[in-house]
């Protein structure tokens, strides 16, 4: 199949991206700043499947004139996608009452608005084909966080957009599903998280699997969401976080 995945340059982006290549399909993958990084992940994809083919393409996925450009870049490219995967994502903690309106609209402007800039793009194409995935990544934060009003509205609001879809497009032969990851070691959870709690996490982990998240263990989840097999799984939210979200 092919894959096209915001934020394939680092984090869980690249380990899906790597992961799908190794799984035998083709793969575009944007990313925003990390040039040399996203050239990494390129030369990395071609090492480990020579025979797929992985590029890399600048997108902001803010920009909706962006969105389009390189969304025909990579149908001219590959011809069609299959499976979408919004995993770009950035967060930008503070109190509710802190919060500036920056913080607040550049949070909302990539985790919501972005995605829904690439799922209407991609959607016109899956429509034609009568076949097609979208996987959106939240988080455990959509269901409330302290300090991440912003981030929480932004990934609620996926859930809602996603499920839509799920209802919009269900009968085209698209699935739309949402994966909530729980903690990942990334360096989005490397810069929000003060060392301290960091080895309060390692030491006393709340999470009932008593450790942070493999990436290769969402990875699993968000393939298996967009293999033909799943095709009767549709508008659901996946919790993928060690059992986190029920444990007291
Ligand atoms: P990360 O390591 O900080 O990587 C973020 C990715 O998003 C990078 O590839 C980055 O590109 C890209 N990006 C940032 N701003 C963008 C923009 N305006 N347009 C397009 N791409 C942009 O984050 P991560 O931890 O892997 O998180 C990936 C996703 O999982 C996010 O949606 C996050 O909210 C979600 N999540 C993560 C965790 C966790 O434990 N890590 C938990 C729950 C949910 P550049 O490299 O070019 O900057």
């Amino acid at each position: 199949m092919i894959y096209f995945i915001t934020g394939g340059s680092r984090g869980i982006g690249a380990g899906v991206v790597l992961d799908a290549v190794q799984r035998g399909h083709d793969v575009a993958f944007t990313y925003v700043q990390s040039e040399e990084g996203a050239a990494k992940i390129e030369e990395e994809a071609q090492r480990l499947n020579p025979s797929v083919r992985c590029k890399a393409y600048r997108l902001d996925v803010r920009k909706a004139k962006e969105v389009e450009q390189v969304g025909d870049q990579v149908l001219a490219d590959f011809d069609t996608v299959d499976v979408v995967i919004n995993n770009a994502g950035i967060s930008r903690d503070q109190t509710v009452v802190g919060m500036s309106d920056e913080e607040w609209d550049d949070v909302i402007a990539v985790n919501l608005t972005g995605t829904f800039y690439v799922c209407r793009f991609f959607l016109m194409g899956m429509v034609g084909n009568r076949f097609g995935r979208i996987i959106n990544v939240s988080s455990l934060s959509a269901y409330g966080a302290s300090g991440q009003c912003n981030y929480a509205a932004a990934k609620a609001g996926l859930h809602g957009l996603t499920q839509t879809i799920a209802k919009e497009y269900g009968r085209k032969g698209i699935t739309a599903n949402v994966v909530a990851p729980g903690f990942f070691e990334t360096d989005m959870t490397r810069d929000a998280l003060p060392e301290h709690m960091r080895q309060f996490w390692q030491k006393w982990s709340p999470v009932p699997k008593g450790r942070i998240g493999d990436i290769k263990e969402l990875s699993a989840t968000i393939h298996f969401l967009a293999s033909k097999e799943a095709a009767f799984v549709n508008g659901q939210i996946i919790n993928v976080t060690g059992g986190l979200d029920w444990s007291p």
